[in-house]
């Protein structure tokens, strides 16, 4: 039986990186060699266990444990601070208890504490601020953890094509798994499946400030405000779910959004944005699911797809890498897919940003 897998991005190579332990003969189709349009290769690197459904809070934990221990990739431990306002005060308190049960260390703060352990901070609005403080959130280099299952992968002799996958020719029994991204839908459709996730473009600002960078700040995920951000070098990256263009083709950032966003930033850490300069920005495609925001892991008439991550794509690629291979191989699932059936009732996740 010969694997072919449709597109090798974060997802792809991860999958091919589970199977690869098995001897089959794996094929990777990947379209685009430089990787530029790839989201993996655009996202802002976050690694999170703060979640409100079961299944996204155990594959983070999976997953960042993987990175950690199994990988070479460096893991900047600063911690993940979630900013809740009022009316998340239900979604807070349900999903900081559900978070504890499975295992995580989360912490929340009253506007008070907050305050004193981050003073830059205005919590007015605020309801809480959640936090892990064993290092275990943080971020990594997108790439570097690409570049690494593709070392593994091709150690393991998984053979890689740069073309696009309609040149080849499937034969059956092959089993074909498709991790194109968002461009799943339209990979899908050519098996005559219909897998509803979009590309949702997202832009990310780089900012400098007249104040030294605070190299230690966690990643700071602002429910309230939409916004989020991190260090990175001698500024902050910061993204901002409101600049979210919809279902759009090309990779110009969204430069109108900067006002917005420096408002929002300004509101937040007065002291530390008052005097911000945007020095530039890039965009790329949330493969965001149209059921829920949860992802999409099934399997139609031998064909298996894994796509619809909304965000999290990157920090689950082991756990979902892993999911995939027990799916093809029909082994005992280690984690709950029930919640990311093509078929499912919807269950929206809470923790979107
Ligand atoms: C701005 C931004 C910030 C983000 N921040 C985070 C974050 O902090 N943490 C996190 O976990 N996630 C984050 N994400 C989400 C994450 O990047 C994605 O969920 C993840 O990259 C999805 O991985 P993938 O392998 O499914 O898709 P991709 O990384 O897009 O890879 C899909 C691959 O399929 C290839 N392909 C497409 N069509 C074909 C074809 N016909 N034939 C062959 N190959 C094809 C593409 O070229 C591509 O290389 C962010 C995303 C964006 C845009």
């Amino acid at each position: 039986m010969t694997i072919r897998i449709i597109g090798g991005g974060i997802i792809g190579l991860s999958t091919a990186y589970h199977l690869s332990k098995e001897g089959d003969e794996i094929v990777v189709y990947e379209i685009d060699k430089a990787y530029e349009k790839a989201s993996f290769a655009r996202s802002c690197g976050g690694m999170r266990s703060q979640f409100s459904t079961p299944t996204n809070i155990l594959m983070s934990r999976y997953s960042i444990d993987f990175v950690k221990n199994q990988t070479d990739v460096t893991f900047t431990p600063n911690g993940y601070l979630m900013l809740f306002d009022h009316d998340r005060q239900q979604d807070h308190d349900h999903s900081l208890a559900l978070q504890q049960r499975l295992g995580a260390t989360t912490t929340s703060m009253q506007p008070e504490v907050l305050a004193r352990e981050f003073p830059f901070l205005s919590t007015d609005d605020l309801y809480r601020g959640c936090i892990t403080r064993d290092g275990s959130e943080g971020w990594i280099d997108p790439n570097a953890l690409h570049q690494w299952y593709r070392s593994q992968c091709r150690a393991a002799g998984v053979q890689f094509q740069y073309s696009d996958f309609r040149k080849a020719s499937f034969t059956p029994p092959d089993t074909i798994i498709i991790t194109a991204g968002f461009w799943t839908r339209e990979v899908a459709q050519h098996f005559n499946i219909e897998v509803p996730v979009r590309g949702e473009k997202h832009t990310v600002f780089r900012v400098q400030t007249s104040k030294p960078v605070i190299a230690d700040l966690p990643l700071v995920a602002d429910l309230a405000s939409g916004v989020y951000l991190r260090p990175e070098g001698d500024g902050y990256i910061v993204g901002y779910d409101g600049n979210n263009e919809g279902e759009a083709d090309d990779l110009e950032p969204y430069w109108p959004s900067w006002d917005t966003v420096w408002e929002k930033l300004y509101g937040r850490f007065p002291d530390i944005f008052a005097e911000a300069k945007m020095v530039g920005a890039w965009a790329g495609h949330y493969d965001s699911s149209t059921i829920d925001h949860n992802a999409i892991i099934d399997c139609r008439d031998g064909v298996y797809f894994a796509t619809g991550f909304t965000g999290r794509g990157l920090m689950h690629s082991p756990a979902v890498g892993l999911s995939v291979s027990e799916l093809v191989l029909g082994r005992v699932p280690s984690f709950d897919l029930s919640g990311y059936r093509l078929d499912r009732q919807a269950q929206p996740e809470k923790y979107v940003i």
